[in-house]
């Protein structure tokens, strides 16, 4: 499954870690798509280019508060 790296080493593993979990990941214009398949309607939007210094923190507290989403799997 190929799909364009996110320019982020920190954001790429998140979508990596989704990936593992079975989640869809999408590049769209500007940003990636991951969205669950657990059939409960998880996404999230991951920015190319955030500015908030926090991001990738917020966006891994998100979808472990948000969605089915588990830490990171070995
Ligand atoms: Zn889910």
């Amino acid at each position: 499954m190929l799909r364009p790296r996110h320019p982020i080493k920190e954001l790429e593993a998140v979508l990596r870690s989704a990936e593992k979990q079975g989640w869809k990941v999408d590049r769209g214009k500007g940003y990636f798509k991951m969205f669950c398949t657990c059939g409960e309607l998880h996404k999230k939007f991951v920015h190319l280019t955030p500015s908030d210094p926090n991001y990738e923190k917020n966006l891994r507290g998100y979808l472990k508060s948000r969605t089915c989403w588990k830490e990171d799997m070995p």
